[in-house]
């Protein structure tokens, strides 16, 4: 097992610490009562095996389940479950536990900066992404009918707990689309963990838990020099997602993972950065190559309403006051943020798709 340290809270990687929840729990300190806070897929997988934990390390654990996928991140669903809180006697002492990929994540983590002006939050991200990702940084909240994350707060987890066990049972597809994070941190800070990637073993249990260790540490580097996201520096991380945004959102959020909308949209920020920041032929195809090979996109559909993607774009916030954002790398494990980018090149390279 390796432990990380992220703003004040603590980072566990490694097999079989799914049994050892309550033990990590009382380690950092905490007490009393607790709601976990999973999905109808995951709490079936794992609930029993974290609750049991709990319970031998003396804490009272309640399991509450929403239905799996991004239509339960909302704020009714986020009020139901303070009032299932409220209901079973869950005060200022107790903490919430998010059992679940990024959508857990996001609103067990909402729920708890909000329950009684904010109590600790446990994460135990069950997917790819959400250990790569979502779980680092802070950033909690749900959708609304206008957008993604329009409600949120800012809460550091005080734990969070990368079990590699649980990826066993992660559909192909969501397990891919993790990587796509992954391929977005090295192209914009670490071009040797890109040649990793290129030479990446499917099964290699080790390399994928040096792997997961390294992505958390990028991204905790960059948002600790911009926690509240304020200074510009965390838009780093949006390489590839004004266009994957978009995407995601002209096809509904159905026809794409979010993943799969960054692939298509790291992409398109390579021909920009082509055109506008000197990325050379052979390095965005290496690129391309290496997003194909773990079995993501980069080609959209030929039928697929490419008009959509630019009425989606002007929703985006990073086009604020008609300034647009951009995220560019010049070259493989450098990325930078420019002013330079028009609409029209966006256009461009989205034809180009
Ligand atoms: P998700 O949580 O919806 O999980 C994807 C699917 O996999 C679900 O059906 C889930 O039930 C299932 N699943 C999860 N773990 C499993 C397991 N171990 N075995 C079998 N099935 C499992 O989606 P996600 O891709 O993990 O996360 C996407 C969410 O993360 C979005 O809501 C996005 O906005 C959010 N996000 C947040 C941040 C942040 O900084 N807070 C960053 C990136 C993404
Ligand atoms: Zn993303």
């Amino acid at each position: 097992m390796t432990a990380l340290r992220a703003g004040a809270g603590r980072i566990l990687i490694g097999e079989r610490l799914l049994p050892q929840t309550g033990d990590k729990c009382r380690t950092v300190g905490l007490l009393g009562r607790c709601a976990i806070i999973s999905d109808s897929n995951v709490a079936q997988l794992f609930a029993a095996c974290v609750s049991k934990s709990l319970v031998s390390s003396g804490f009272r654990p309640i399991l509450i389940t929403i239905p799996a996928g991004e239509k339960s991140k909302t704020l009714k669903q986020a009020g139901a479950i303070c009032e299932q809180m409220i209901a079973a006697g869950l005060d200022r002492q107790s903490f919430v536990v998010g059992l679940g990929g990024g959508m857990i994540g996001d609103i067990s983590g909402f729920v708890a900066a909000i329950y009684h002006r904010g109590i600790p939050h446990v994460q135990i991200p069950t997917t790819l992404l959400a250990m790569v990702d979502s779980s680092i940084g802070g950033k909690t909240g749900v959708d609304t009918g206008d957008g993604k994350n329009l409600i949120g707060a800012f809460h550091q987890p005080s734990l969070v707990i990368d079990d590699l066990d649980v990826l066993k049972t992660l559909p192909r597809r969501e397990f891919n689309q993790g990587f796509a994070e992954i391929i977005k941190h090295a192209v914009i800070t670490d071009a040797k963990m890109f040649r990793t990637l290129q030479s990446w073993k499917v099964g290699d249990a080790t390399a994928l838990q040096t792997l997961i260790k390294r992505n958390i540490q990028i991204k905790s580097r960059i948002v600790g020099r911009d926690e509240r996201d304020k200074t510009g520096e965390r838009a780093l991380l949006n390489f590839g997602h004004t266009v994957g945004h978009a995407i995601e959102r002209a096809g509904n959020y159905r026809k794409f993972l979010h993943g799969e909308a960054v692939s298509l949209g790291i992409v398109a920020a390579c021909t920009i950065s082509m055109k506008k920041a000197g990325l050379s032929v052979d390095q965005r195809d290496a690129i391309v190559d290496l997003l194909r090979g773990f079995g993501l996109p980069t080609g959209l559909p030929l039928k697929f309403p490419r008009k959509k993607i630019f009425n989606a774009i002007k929703f985006d916030k990073k086009f604020e006051g008609g300034k647009v954002r951009f995220v560019v790398t010049p070259r493989i494990g450098t990325g930078r943020i420019t002013h330079d980018v028009t609409l029209d090149d966006i256009r461009e390279a989205v034809k180009q798709l």
